[in-house]
């Protein structure tokens, strides 16, 4: 598929506001049988995604870089795919170093942060009903919204209703075959506890920081963290204690957040990148998910 056929397909079929990206091809995939998943991806000189990686996967580094979607890169990065959200997370020349040994395809592993792929792979889809019912009177589809897939984030912006969650053996990919993992039908709607609105009110701060160019904020809450702890990386009584309840309470929250692969998760994500050390320590980044849930553990849980 040239970029002329694919330009053309994707204005007359363009994406909406604050589309999910993945979703959005997974809609455009399944508009007739002319658009073969194959052909699509090979536009970018790519296979067809089998397994979803995280925040940033080469192809839709490379689809949003394309220009085809009449939107800009860093606007499709920010509204179409979190960036808002955990662009702050890490520091601007992490970033770009990131996008070029991505584009480049260097190394095996190219992940924007520690243990995303397994918190990826077992992330809900999730829709607000009410949204879904308007959108298709509106638009006749709805619309999977980016703001919604951020695993901090359980009721809708609009109406405040609580999200559907469509937990599936493994989140779906724009394959071309996914399409009825993509539809907005069923799904559990789980109970919100103080925990989830929390998480959810970070979050919103998070976005509304405006500091996707620096990871100010966190390095100043991790320094925070660091002094009043009296953590000394050196495995002292207190270090003890704030790593045996981080650890506790950790297990606990992703046991609330992912109730389907619990045990599962656990057992993948277990390693220094989600201990003590990693969360205290300003040269290395932490997965966005982990760091607030480290901060509502130390505001609200740690007994010194
Ligand atoms: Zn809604």
């Amino acid at each position: 598929m040239d970029s002329n056929t694919l330009s053309l397909l994707t204005n007359s079929i363009n994406i909406k506001a604050g589309e999910y990206l993945p979703a959005y091809v997974s809609r455009l995939l399944s508009y007739g049988s002319f658009i073969k998943p194959q052909d699509f991806y090979q536009s970018f000189s790519l296979g067809v995604p089998r397994t979803s990686e995280g925040y940033l996967p080469l192809w839709a580094l490379k689809l949003s870089q394309s220009g085809v979607l009449g939107v800009p890169f860093s606007d499709i990065i920010d509204k179409h795919l979190c960036g808002n959200f955990w662009r702050p997370f890490i520091n601007d020349d992490t970033y770009q170093q990131f996008v070029v040994k991505q584009l480049k395809r260097k190394g095996t592993t190219r992940l924007l942060f520690s243990e995303e792929k397994p918190l990826a792979k077992f992330s809900p889809l999730k829709y607000c009903q009410r949204c879904r019912d308007e959108e298709l009177e509106r638009f006749g589809f709805p619309i999977w919204k980016s703001r919604n897939q951020l695993a901090t984030v359980f009721t809708c912006s609009i109406h405040g209703d609580v999200l559907h969650q469509k937990f599936q053996r493994i989140q779906p990919v724009p394959d071309g075959k996914s399409e009825s993992a993509f539809q907005q039908e069923g799904g559990i709607q789980p109970e919100i506890t103080m925990f989830h609105r929390w998480l959810e009110f970070e979050t919103e701060l998070v976005m509304a920081s405006n500091n996707s160019a620096s990871n100010e904020l966190f390095e100043m809450c991790r320094n925070v963290f660091l002094e009043s702890s009296f953590y000394k990386v050196k495995n002292t009584e207190t270090d003890k204690r704030l790593s045996a309840q981080w650890i506790e309470a950790l297990r606990r929250y992703l046991y609330i957040l992912f109730p389907f692969h619990r045990e599962e998760l656990w057992y993948r994500i277990q390693s220094e990148n989600v201990g003590i050390k990693a969360m205290m320590d300003n040269g290395k980044q932490v997965h966005p998910l982990l760091l607030l849930l480290f901060k509502s553990f130390y505001m609200f849980e740690y007994k010194a």
